[in-house]
């Protein structure tokens, strides 16, 4: 148990949660087929090669550069909604972050303006089944908790319920609102891949 993790352990688990992204472009796939438009994978799985060419290569004083690093990849170079929003989502967490190691505070204080900011931009609700539907549960797990360890793991285990909560929602923002009652029973693309980040970051 430790209190937070050196800014070389979250570079690292940055870097391996990008390539699971990449790793999971067919998942992404098929369940953006089921419900949008079918791009989601091969566009997250771009804007994280990207993420992760830019994690290994430019230098980072702060957690908070990490992150904002991976974000500016992923924002310039992923397109469509979702790259606008994990953009967005992984700016506003590096606003949260300043120090050179992470600890539960800085994180759930991260993640916190990460949705406050993806919540600005695509205005997206509770409930809308989007990816701040997986999102929101993992801040709230993350708050209770004092390790970092143990906060990155609450997230991760939060965010794959978020996931199978957004089963049962109905599409009402993006391309699956087209679909609308057709939408449920499936899970939402957006969810499923910050489930995959922040499973990544925990290592479970
Ligand atoms: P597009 O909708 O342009 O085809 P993608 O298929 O790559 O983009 O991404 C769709 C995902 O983006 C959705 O599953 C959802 O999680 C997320 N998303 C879309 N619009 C918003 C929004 N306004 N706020 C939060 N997330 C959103
Ligand atoms: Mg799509």
């Amino acid at each position: 148990m430790s209190a937070s993790l050196g800014i070389d352990a979250v570079k690292a688990r940055l870097i391996a949660a990008a390539q699971a992204v990449m790793d999971n472009q067919d998942r992404l796939t098929k369940a953006d087929q089921a419900i949008g438009d079918g791009d989601h994978g091969v566009g997250m799985a771009r804007g994280f090669k990207a993420a992760r060419e830019a994690l290994e290569t430019k230098p980072a004083a702060t957690v908070g550069d990490l992150f904002k690093t991976a974000g500016m990849a992923v924002m310039m170079k992923s397109g469509g909604a979702s790259g606008a929003v994990f953009g967005t989502f992984l700016t506003g967490i590096a606003k949260g972050i300043g120090a050179s190691d992470l600890d539960a505070a800085a994180f759930v204080a991260g993640l916190r303006q990460g949705l406050a900011d993806v919540q600005a931009r695509g205005r997206a609700k509770p409930g809308d089944k989007t990816m701040i539907d997986a999102l929101i549960p993992a801040i709230d797990a993350v708050a209770s908790a004092g390790d970092i360890e143990e906060a990155l793991k609450a997230a991760a285990d939060a965010a794959l319920n978020g996931v199978e909560a957004t089963k049962a929602m109905v599409a009402t923002t993006g391309k699956a609102k087209a679909l609308g009652e057709r939408s449920r029973g499936h899970p939402d693309p957006g969810a499923i891949t910050l489930s995959i980040l922040l499973g990544e970051l925990a290592q479970s």
